[in-house]
C-alpha cells in the first residue's frame, strides 16, 4: 500500500511511515494512492459474512499484500472485538450503536486497530515511541485503553481543562504506568496545535520518537470504513436507499463513511451533522471553507472549529474547481443549537424509547430533515451514535428527567483519581513539560 500526502502528490510513503510519522512535513496528511473497488458479489452478499470477515476484507483491499494475510485477519481479529448492532426506530430510521467497545465510543474502532498495528509495525524496535494525542473527550479515553501496559509505547494526552464530561475526564487522567495526561488551559484546537508543532520541533526528536493517534492518522480511519458496511448488511433487506447521518467534529468518521462509499458500498446520502461548530455544513451551502474557534456545546467532541479531516474529503473528491459541486451532490450538511438537540433527545426517548447522547441525537435531527426534503418511502435512514449516553450523563439526565443506569465499564472509573499535569496554551511552556516529564 502507499500513500501521498494532499499537500504534495510526489512525497509518497508506505503504511508503516503513514501510521508511525502521521505528519509528513509537508503538512499534509497522508491519503492511499489508490482506493479500488470491492468485488460486487462481495457488497451483494453483505449478510453473509460477520462483522470480522468484512473487515478483514475490507482491510485487505486498503493495505493489499503489504501485511501478510494471517498477520493483517490477527490485527483485525484482536482489534474488533466487540460488536456493531443497528437499533430500529421503525422502517425510516434506526441508529447505528457505536459504543460496544472498552471507552464506549466510536473511537474504540479507530483506537484498537491503530494500536495492533502500531505494534505489530514497532515489534522489532528497541526505541520507546511516544504517542501524543489531542482529544475533545473521546479519542484519549480510546486511545489509552488500546495502549495502556503496551510494551515500548508510551502515551500523553493532551486535552481542553473544563471541556470535557467528568467521565470523559476520569478516563483520560486515572490509568497510570504508560499513560500520561497534559490538561491544557485553552479549547480543542489549541491542543491540537500544540501537538502538531510538537511532532514538527526537532529539537524534541533526541528525547522522543513521536507517533500521532489523532484521526489524521490513516490507521484510525481504514477500521472506520467497517461499520459502514455492517450497518448496511444490517439493513439491506428493507431494500431501500441507504443514508448515514454522521454526528461530526473533526470529519475522520464521515471521511471513513466516503472511503466504504469509494469502494463501492451504494450509500445514497451522507449527512454531515454538526452542532452549532457549522465550519463543514457552511462549506457545503456556500462553498467557502472558513475554520473558526471553537465553541463549547453540549455535544463536546464534536467542538472542533477547524477539522482537520477536511483536507481528506476534498482529496476523495478531486480537490479541484468541480469539488464542492461533487462533494454536496452525495454530502448534505445540517447544524443544531444545544437547546435543538435537547428537544430531539427528549422525542426520541417518547417517540422511540430510547436513550440517545447528545452527539447522536444531532444525527437524528439531520436524518429527520433531509427525510422532510425526500420522498421517504424509499429511504432508510441510520443515524451513528457514536457514545454511549452514560458518557454524558449529566447532560442526558436532565435532559429526558431520568436516571441513567451506568454500565460498569464506565462507572468503574469514577472513583479513581485523576492525576494529570497541567499546561498553558503556549508551545514553549508545552515544550517545557515535556522536557521535565
Ligand atoms: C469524536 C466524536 C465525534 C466526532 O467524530 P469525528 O470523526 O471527529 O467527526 C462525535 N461523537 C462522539 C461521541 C465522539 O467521540
Amino acid at each position: 500500500m502507499r500513500l501521498y500526502s494532499t499537500n504534495n502528490k510526489n512525497n509518497i510513503v508506505d503504511l508503516k511511515t503513514a501510521v508511525l510519522n502521521a505528519f509528513p512535513k509537508d503538512k499534509g496528511l497522508f491519503m492511499p494512492c489508490q482506493i479500488d473497488k470491492l468485488d460486487p458479489r462481495f457488497l451483494s452478499n453483505l449478510n453473509q459474512y460477520s462483522l470480522i470477515d468484512i473487515a478483514y476484507i475490507v482491510s485487505q483491499n486498503i493495505i493489499g499484500d503489504y501485511i501478510p494475510e494471517s498477520d493483517l485477519y490477527k490485527i483485525v481479529y484482536r482489534a474488533i472485538n466487540f460488536p456493531a448492532p443497528v437499533h430500529m426506530h421503525d422502517a425510516g430510521i434506526s441508529t447505528l450503536e457505536l459504543f460496544h467497545g472498552p471507552s464506549m465510543a466510536f473511537k474504540d474502532f479507530g483506537a484498537r486497530f491503530m494500536a495492533e498495528l502500531m505494534s505489530y509495525f514497532l515489534r522489532h524496535d528497541d526505541r520507546e515511541t511516544t504517542i501524543l494525542v489531542a482529544t475533545s473527550g473521546d479519542t484519549g479515553g480510546a486511545v489509552a485503553a488500546g495502549f495502556h501496559n503496551v510494551p515500548g509505547i508510551n502515551v500523553i494526552i493532551l486535552y481542553p481543562s473544563g471541556k470535557v464530561s467528568p467521565l470523559q475526564e476520569k478516563q483520560l487522567t486515572t490509568w497510570g504506568d504508560n499513560i500520561r495526561a497534559i490538561e491544557v488551559d485553552g479549547v480543542f484546537d489549541d491542543c491540537q496545535s500544540l501537538v502538531k508543532e510538537a511532532f514538527l520541533d526537532n529539537s524534541l526528536h533526541e528525547k522522543y520518537t513521536f507517533s500521532s493517534a489523532n484521526s489524521i492518522n490513516i490507521a484510525r480511519l481504514i477500521p472506520q470504513s467497517f461499520y459502514y458496511f455492517e450497518a448496511y448488511k444490517q439493513v439491506m433487506d428493507l431494500g431501500k436507499d441507504i443514508v448515514f447521518s454522521v454526528p461530526s467534529g473533526n470529519f475522520g468518521n464521515l471521511t471513513a463513511g466516503l472511503l466504504a462509499y469509494t469502494m463501492g458500498l451504494p450509500i445514497h446520502q451522507f449527512l454531515a451533522a454538526t452542532n452549532i461548530n457549522d465550519t463543514v455544513p457552511s462549506y457545503l451551502s456556500n462553498g467557502h471553507y472558513e475554520a473558526k474557534p471553537s465553541v463549547a456545546t453540549i455535544s463536546n467532541a464534536m467542538d472542533v472549529g477547524a477539522p482537520s479531516n477536511f483536507t481528506r474529503m476534498k482529496h476523495l473528491f478531486g480537490n479541484d474547481s468541480s469539488t464542492w459541486n461533487n462533494m454536496k451532490n452525495i454530502v448534505s450538511g445540517y447544524t443544531y443549537n444545544d437547546s435543538k438537540t435537547k428537544i430531539a433527545m427528549q422525542e426520541i426517548l417518547k417517540k422511540y424509547d430510547y436513550v440517545a447522547d447528545p452527539h447522536g441525537a444531532i444525527g437524528y435531527l439531520a436524518c429527520k430533515d433531509y427525510m422532510l426534503t425526500q420522498n421517504k418511502n424509499n429511504l432508510h435512514c441510520i443515524y451513528l451514535e457514536t457514545a454511549h449516553p452514560g458518557k454524558f450523563s449529566a447532560t442526558v439526565e436532565s435532559t429526558i428527567d431520568q436516571k441513567l443506569k451506568l454500565p460498569l465499564r464506565l462507572s468503574e472509573f469514577l472513583s479513581k483519581d485523576k492525576k494529570a499535569y497541567t499546561c498553558s496554551k503556549q508551545y514553549k511552556a508545552f515544550k517545557e513539560l515535556l522536557m521535565t516529564i
